[in-house]
């Protein structure tokens, strides 16, 4: 048994209390944050991101990641913001990524307003034709949710999207995947994966023929908007208490922090997109980018851990792939 060391982290001294060692394997993902400009701005966006932000990823940064990326054998790129789809070199991103001799399979975490926004009518067809997988978030089935959430009329505009996506074959073509995000509105976690997917299949498709693969249920976080709004509401405590007194060792083995290396805007490099958003990036005693890592460095590194990882441990877990155990 390792002793509780005080001067740890309270999710450290859970580690450490139950034995657990937190290190990386293999890894299997590459996720790129590439900026936090989006044409939203979500209350639970735990980036801040939102229309007026000016951090992005430039050509020069894609083509050293994409470099690093072809010296390895990582075969899934994933790509999130802000609205990835934003940047201009997006598209050119996923055309480098596609072009390596192996090929590389691409994720795009889409918001989905994003591909009937003016100026992208061609995007959802640009991603069918690269076969690029969409994680797509919709916090609910009901436009009053997911406007409180999200901003009015982005219900209305998700469903446009989702049925232009099922247009071109997402959701239906087993090369053209078309997986949810649910996350609650308020402090609590989320409800049983499976259940909820069966819902949300069963209410789309009734009321808007819509069609999609997966449901992925994560909880929020408590970091970026998301804390501030629950320090607002003085809430901050109880939710902590409520993922602490929920943590499940039986999460560990499939936190996404195992399998993913998360880069950032400027290529720096983090143990996940919430450690990025914290500033927790990489050092050898100095601040450490993508290209100063060897790739099998990776394996066996130990993770930085926060307070916020209890987030991903509480109940059936919370992972990039939405629930773990
Ligand atoms: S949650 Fe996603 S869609 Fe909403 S503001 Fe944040 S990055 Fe944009
Ligand atoms: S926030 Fe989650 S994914 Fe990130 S380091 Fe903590 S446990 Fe791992």
């Amino acid at each position: 048994m390792v002793a509780a060391d005080s001067g740890m982290n309270r999710f450290a001294q859970k580690l450490a209390g139950q034995s657990i060692s937190l290190c990386r394997g293999r890894p299997e993902i590459l996720q790129v944050n590439v900026g936090k400009l989006c044409n939203l701005t979500c209350v639970h966006c735990h980036v801040n991101a939102g229309p007026k932000r000016k951090e992005i990823m430039t050509r020069e940064t894609v083509d050293r990641i994409v470099d690093w990326l072809a010296q390895t054998d990582i075969p899934t790129v994933d790509l999130t913001g802000g609205a990835p789809e934003m940047i201009p070199d997006f598209r050119y991103f996923i055309e480098q990524v596609k072009g390596l001799q192996p090929s590389r399979h691409v994720i795009d975490r889409c918001n989905l307003t994003i591909l009937i926004e003016d100026g992208y009518e061609d995007l959802a067809g640009f991603l069918a034709n690269k076969e690029v997988e969409i994680i797509a978030s919709m916090p609910c089935y009901s436009p009053q949710n997911v406007d409180a959430q999200r901003g009015d009329g982005v219900f209305d505009g998700s469903i446009a999207a989702l049925q232009l996506l099922n247009s071109l074959g997402y959701g239906m073509d087993s090369a053209l995947p078309l997986h949810l995000v649910y996350n609650p509105v308020g402090a609590v976690l989320p409800p049983a994966q499976d259940e909820l997917e069966a819902d949300y299949k069963r209410e789309l498709h009734e009321h808007f023929a819509i069609v999609f693969n997966r449901l992925y249920a994560l909880t929020n976080l408590p970091i970026g908007r998301f804390a501030a709004y629950l320090r607002r509401s003085n809430k901050l405590e109880d939710y902590m208490k409520l993922l602490i007194e929920a943590f499940n060792p039986a999460t560990i083995e499939g936190l996404m922090c195992r399998n993913t290396i998360s880069v950032g805007w400027r290529g720096e490099v983090y143990d996940c997109d919430f450690n990025q958003q914290l500033g927790m990036q990489w050092t050898n005693g100095c601040p450490i980018f993508l290209w100063d890592v060897a790739p099998d460095s990776v394996e066996h590194r130990q993770i930085m851990t926060g307070e916020h990882c209890f987030g991903c441990t509480a109940g059936a877990g919370s992972s990039c792939g939405g629930a773990i155990a």
